[in-house]
């Protein structure tokens, strides 16, 4: 597995798609740059969210509130006060630690253990395994399962109750050691508050301290009754909104599933309090169907429905996808209730209430929230499809599956030689095509090496010009996945195309 990720990260560079930030003074820290291959796949998982989102639904709009804020925002959100993670320090490797991530890691190791004996089970008694009945009947596994679940209920207690004494006294019981070193002597834990700091003005004594917004969310929140009004939305309605959110992460080596930097897709869908639970439940189904309509198998995703919920939810669950080192979370469905309207009401001094022409009443609307991070997506898109194939002749082939929805290029035009008038008719396809699609020329090198190159960066079609375009006007069209090569007429091709990369 480390190795996928190797090669993920590797093929992301080597193909334009992700460059670490400033490299050239040896990059930042879970900070990343697009390049030019990996700007255009990022753009189109967008558009696709945004598609799925704003231009399919009539009640949902959306909006792009600027990164900062008014710094009493933060302090309403209880963002201030509460958006801390709870860090600990190994004394002896002077390592730094999320204190409940090692807990929790903890936690899944033992659900492993449960895992190894319920799949040796399966494998002994094949297709008379009962797994519902062994899992409840099997000592082992029912006291695997009973200590992973007494290990996370107290650690969300714990962190529920800002009791960071005990989460220490957790990680001493539990004898968890330093994963890099094995140390077991720990400071004790601390919270540490994720949100950058910065200062608005010129002079330092009128300076104001803001903060870069560590979610899109609160954007939409102090919008929501400027949107209802002047688009005569009615309840329930959504917001949607993409951009950038910061958060001065503590465990940042994961590439670009947990970055410094990064940009979020987020919905806020507004409906009568009473009626959130229906719509949370909603908001879970669709958003699954969303991640499956992409094809990258359905296998790949679960949900986790939360225990330990935030201060302002009253049902979460997470969209967990299977990525190069395991399940982690890609998606979170929140029901907000009407903690953040309420808590801008309270701060502002304004009202924030809708009126219900239905209900003839005035209230402050409950939320139910989909908050998808767009790096997370594309990660989960790139590694997914990125495949070595062994090929019928022996050879193996570096074949990037994208959906080719989300393809940076959709099709590659190829002179088969760099004469003949070849690159010319080549040029005349391009010109055509280039109104509806990204399309790439390439004359380098011999055609099978080209295709080799377009396999690499996701391109689903190459077509290929040669001597009897020029008799005939027709051209072969290769497919990425399958490498089948159809002739076809150049008048055919949009539609062929069009075909595969819709929306
Ligand atoms: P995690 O538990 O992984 O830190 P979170 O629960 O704090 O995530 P949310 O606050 O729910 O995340 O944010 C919504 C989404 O934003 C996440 O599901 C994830 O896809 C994305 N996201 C959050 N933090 C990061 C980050 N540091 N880098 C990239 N994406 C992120």
């Amino acid at each position: 597995q480390e190795d996928i990720f190797k090669n993920v990260v590797s093929h992301a560079k080597e193909y334009g798609f992700i460059f670490p930030s400033s490299e050239v003074y040896d990059g930042l820290s879970a900070v990343y740059d697009y390049a030019q291959n990996g700007v255009e796949l990022k753009k189109n998982i967008r558009e696709y969210w945004w598609k799925s989102m704003v231009q399919m639904n009539e009640n949902i709009v959306g909006l792009d509130a600027a990164i900062l804020m008014h710094p009493t925002t933060w302090k309403a959100s209880g963002h201030v006060d509460a958006f801390n993670d709870p860090l600990i320090d190994n004394k002896d490797s002077k390592k730094r630690y999320r204190a409940d991530v090692l807990v929790e890691d903890h936690a899944e190791k033992i659900h492993q253990k449960a895992q190894k004996e319920i799949d040796k089970a399966k494998a002994r008694f094949g297709d008379a395994f009962n797994e519902q009945e062994f899992v409840t009947t099997n000592a082992r596994v029912i006291e695997y399962l009973a200590k992973e679940k007494e290990i996370r209920e107290r650690l969300g207690r714990s962190l529920g109750a800002g009791d960071l004494a005990d989460v220490k006294a957790l990680i001493e019981e539990l004898e968890i050691s330093d994963p890099e070193t094995g140390s077991k002597n720990w400071t004790e834990v601390k919270q540490f508050n994720l949100m950058f700091g910065t200062k608005l003005g010129a002079s330092a004594e009128n300076a104001m301290d803001l903060y870069l917004r560590p979610e899109t969310a609160q954007g939409i929140f102090v919008n929501f009754l400027n949107v209802q009004k002047s688009g005569r939305m009615k309840v329930p309605f959504g917001i949607a909104q993409t951009g950038k959110a910061f958060r001065n992460e503590i465990v940042a080596r994961q590439f670009i599933f947990r970055m410094r930097e990064f940009e979020q897709m987020e919905m806020q869908f507004f409906v009568r309090p009473g009626e959130e639970m229906k719509s949370y439940e909603y908001w879970k189904e669709t958003r699954l169907k969303w991640h499956l309509s992409l094809g990258l198998g359905k296998e790949n995703y679960r949900f986790h429905d939360h225990e330990k919920l935030a201060h302002y939810a009253n049902a979460a669950a997470d969209i967990e996808f299977n990525f190069p080192f395991g399940f982690k979370e890609l998606e979170g469905i929140h029901s907000r209730t009407d903690f953040d309207l309420k808590a801008h009401e309270e701060y502002s001094g304004r009202k924030l209430q809708y009126f219900d022409p239905e209900l003839n009443e005035n209230y402050v609307p409950y939320v139910v929230e989909t908050s998808v991070g767009l790096d997370r997506m594309f990660l989960a898109v790139f590694a997914t499809s990125l495949k070595e194939e062994t090929l019928e002749d022996g050879s193996t082939r570096t074949v990037l599956k994208l959906p080719a929805v989300l393809a940076p290029t959709k099709a590659a035009v190829l002179p088969l030689v760099k004469k003949d008038g070849l690159p010319e008719v080549s040029r005349k396809i391009i010109e055509d095509l280039k109104w509806d699609f990204n399309v790439a020329y390439d004359e380098k090198d011999a055609v099978g090496r080209r295709y080799r190159r377009q396999d690499a960066l996701g391109t689903p079609f190459c077509i290929t010009v040669d001597h009897q375009t020029l008799e005939d006007e027709t051209v072969t069209i290769r497919h990425r996945d399958t490498m089948k090569q159809d002739r076809v007429k150049i008048t055919e091709l949009r539609g062929i195309i069009e075909n595969e990369v819709s929306m």
